[in-house]
């Protein structure tokens, strides 16, 4: 039986609206709670602290809203929660104060399973001050037994709040706090931020055309906090570069931008499926940036959303590429769903970026 959303009318296999039509509806849910509304909730969650270390509770679904699309975790619910040791949610302790930030050192040093070690350095990590770091260098130069069993140094835990440090203790930041997300709107009116911009030169690996995948404006008074002193553009295959690990491109900022081929284990001849209707799509896509700022973990729980600056919706673990030129981790600058702008594709695509370089990195991710 073939049904239409009653929303958006893109065809669907059901009665009803399409998921990005029912994101957008519980979205704009959230965005209309009042402010008696939110302090209830806050309260709500202050009493049942503990049930936000379980990810499939109704407090857990209301923290994160709270969180990600209205920007609200107040140092009250901070303290709850780490009274109440609920660390699964780590952006939660995002900025958080310093008893906050005291309680969770003293528990990552008692801490002697892995796992709990595990969640206290991701969360630590999230409250991201100078303490914080030191903290992580400290466990980094004198490893306790647990270490043995993770995967990773503290320096790249770090990298979960957005930053990182170099054996010397310098840290490194490798997102931006601010987020902007990308709205429906007419591109010949505002061009800040352009998804997807065709290319005369086609890929050595499938021949499709390439496309600029992120164009953005460094001058707009919006992506000021951006720290670009010119045109940023991000250019690659939109067919190979989800075969591989991460595509690269150099860019100036005059607004030139240069592919970086070959692309990492591909071979010479890939099969091309971006055909003519879905380049068309792409480069069709009614994206531009929006007019104010958003939360900055606006594009963390949602699928259907670009953000620009902010925290990424990781669908793996947090990924920041390794620059070709310096090996230095890059830094994260924007996120784009594909199925927002390609309807045949899944996953995300991330965009990063080294300043000192001049090198943006693409890669990929999906379940
Ligand atoms: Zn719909
Ligand atoms: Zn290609
Ligand atoms: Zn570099």
């Amino acid at each position: 039986m073939k049904h239409n959303c009653e929303s958006c009318s893109t065809p669907i296999g059901f009665k009803g609206v399409c998921w990005k039509c029912r994101t957008e509806q519980e979205r704009n849910e959230v965005l209309a709670w009042t402010h008696e509304q939110i302090t209830s909730k806050i309260q709500h969650l202050i009493a049942h602290a503990g049930r936000l270390s379980k990810w499939d509770t109704d407090e857990y679904d209301v923290c994160c809203k709270l969180l990600e699309i209205r920007g609200i975790c107040p140092p009250e619910l901070q303290r709850a929660a780490l009274e109440a040791r609920a660390f699964s949610m780590e952006q939660l302790y995002y900025n958080a104060p310093v008893d906050v930030r005291d309680g969770m050192i003293t528990l990552l040093m008692e801490a002697t399973d892995s796992r709990e070690a595990s969640e206290l350095m991701t969360c630590l990590a999230m409250q991201g001050d100078d303490q914080a770091l030191q903290t992580l260098l400290m466990l980094e130069r004198n490893p306790r037994p647990w270490r043995e069993k993770l995967y990773v140094n503290p320096s790249v835990y770090a990298q979960a709040g957005g930053w990182t440090f170099d054996q010397e203790g310098n840290r490194h930041e490798l997102n931006y706090a601010t987020c902007y997300a990308m709205e429906k709107g007419d591109k010949s009116i505002d061009n800040t931020a352009v998804i997807g911009r065709l290319c005369q030169d086609t890929c050595p690996h499938c021949s499709c055309q390439l496309v600029d995948m992120l164009v953005l404006d460094g001058q707009d008074e919006r992506l000021k906090f951006l720290g670009m002193d010119g045109i940023f553009t991000a250019t690659g295959c939109p067919n190979c570069c989800g075969f591989t690990d991460a595509v690269f491109s150099r860019f100036t900022w005059d607004g030139g931008s240069t592919p970086i081929f070959p692309y990492n284990e591909l071979e010479d001849e890939m099969e091309n499926y971006v055909d003519e209707d879905v380049m068309k799509e792409l480069l069709a896509n009614p994206y531009i940036l929006g007019k104010t700022p958003v939360p900055l973990f606006y594009g963390v729980g949602s699928e259907d959303i670009n953000t620009i600056g902010g925290f990424a919706s990781w669908v793996q673990d947090w990924q920041y590429i390794a620059c070709p030129d310096c090996s230095k981790p890059m830094k994260y600058v924007a996120q784009i769903q594909w199925d927002t702008v390609m309807d045949y594709s899944e996953g995300t695509l991330y965009i990063e970026v080294c300043l000192d370089c001049s090198i943006a990195s693409m890669h990929h991710q999906q379940t």
